[in-house]
């Protein structure tokens, strides 16, 4: 059925579920044009204040309404996505399918899969590995499932783009028996993002005529969280993320890296529980621990340029640490090809991606100074006489999500 509709224009659904909240984008497969995007906030929060923003080619609208639960949520998009005044649609039955973001699919799942009730029944299995985020990705599935039964639903996991690691790479030096049975391992996140900055990436290099097949890119993804991958041939050999998004680079609350003995130090002092250590790592630490200033790296940049002493610890300490993978990653790959910064960091931030590449000569890294103040992605700002390329590529997860959903079903 799906392949008779493929030569034809695509609506594409692309939802994001988070806890209490719902990122909504209707995207045009064959134009990749977003013909509507929204927000909604608070689902499902004691005491209420639930809004929706949503935003059309005829404007944005915001809405104050209570929503009990994602699907109440879910109930109040359709009716903006099909609205005769802000709606991109005339019914909901213009939607081929939808294409969900869901953050882990542990070992199991490692492509972007068809939700059936199992598979379901798999993601809600997961959440003991991502308890924040499985359950509300499938809050949103279900949502959907019973708003438009015969839709096809497009699992697409934020893990899955790194199944190709190998087992040196992915395992802790741990007992064996917390991996077999508790799936202690390196998981790694952000894979959408990374894949299509990839792919971006090797577009790029085969232009400047680099063999894709054996490229080595490294991409590094810096928004609020961070995260680095080790990419050979589109495959990723290593990344920076582990068993959960808190290991790795510092983020804009999370320790990343960190001895593990300072968390049972820690706990014994404070006399905390590990919820409490939880909110340490995941919450306290960061840029904001570091400089208290905050977890933004807009003003933990202008604190340290007015002279706060943190904030320049926390700059330094963010971007010391991306340059310690970038020297790591070229290793794990014997060579470097190019080198990728997206997110909101990577690709807002000049002055960061000038400290990172920094004394980074010895790796052929070196970029145009010019070229990185004035350049919007996708562009590549390296010194055209260096060996390794340097790329700005915005990133687009919402996009990824769509391309995948029309691909897997156009194999069926
Ligand atoms: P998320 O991980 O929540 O998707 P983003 O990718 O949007 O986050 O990145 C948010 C981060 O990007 C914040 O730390 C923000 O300060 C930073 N950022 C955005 N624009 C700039 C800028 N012009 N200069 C420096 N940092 C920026």
């Amino acid at each position: 059925m799906f392949r008779e509709k493929c030569g034809v224009r695509l609506k594409i659904l692309v939802l994001n579920s988070g806890s209490s909240s719902l990122k909504y984008q209707l995207i045009d497969s064959q134009t990749e044009e977003v013909l509507s995007k929204g927000l909604a906030e608070r689902i499902g929060i004691v005491g209420g204040g639930g809004h929706i923003n949503h935003e059309s080619v005829c404007g944005s609208k915001d809405l104050d309404v209570e929503m009990a639960d994602h699907e109440e949520a879910m109930e109040h998009v359709f009716e903006l996505l099909t609205n005769s005044e802000c709606g991109a649609i005339e019914s909901v039955g213009e939607i081929s399918a939808v294409g969900h973001r869901v953050v882990h699919g542990g070992e199991k799942f490692v492509q972007p899969t068809l939700v059936d009730e199992a598979a379901l029944t798999e993601i809600e299995k997961l959440s003991q590995l991502a308890p924040l985020h499985n359950p509300a990705n499938v809050k949103g599935i279900r949502a959907c499932i019973h708003k438009m039964p015969n839709v096809p639903q497009v699992a697409i996991f934020d893990t899955a783009y790194h199944a190709t690691i190998p087992d040196y790479a992915y395992m802790y030096a741990l007992p064996y028996k917390y991996y077999t049975d508790y799936g202690v391992r390196r998981y790694g996140f952000h894979g959408t993002s990374h894949k299509y900055v990839i792919r971006q990436a090797q577009k790029m290099l085969k232009a400047a005529g680099v063999d894709t097949d054996s490229s080595r890119v490294i991409s590094c993804h810096l928004g609020n969280g961070a995260s680095m991958a080790a990419v050979v041939g589109g495959r990723v050999v290593d990344t920076s993320m582990g068993m959960t998004p808190a290991e790795g680079l510092v983020m804009g609350t999370r320790t990343g890296d960190l001895d593990p003995a300072i968390l049972v130090f820690l706990a014994k002092e404070l006399h905390a529980i590990p919820n409490e250590i939880d909110d340490i790592i995941n919450k306290q630490s960061g840029l904001l621990g570091v400089s208290g200033v905050s977890s933004d790296m807009r003003d933990v940049e202008q604190a340290a340029d007015e002279g706060n002493r943190r904030a320049g610890l926390a700059l330094d300490l963010f971007c010391y640490r991306i340059r310690k993978y970038i020297g790591a990653y070229s290793a794990a790959m014997g060579g470097l090809d190019a080198v990728i910064f997206t997110g909101g960091i990577g690709e807002n931030s000049s002055s960061v991606r000038a400290r990172v590449c920094k004394g980074l000569g010895f790796l052929g890294i070196a970029i145009d100074k010019e070229k990185n103040k004035t350049l919007k992605g996708p562009a590549d700002i390296s010194d055209a006489a260096a060996s390794v390329r340097v790329y700005l590529v915005p990133t687009n997860e919402e996009r990824m999500i769509a391309r995948e959903t029309v691909e897997l079903l156009a194999k069926d």
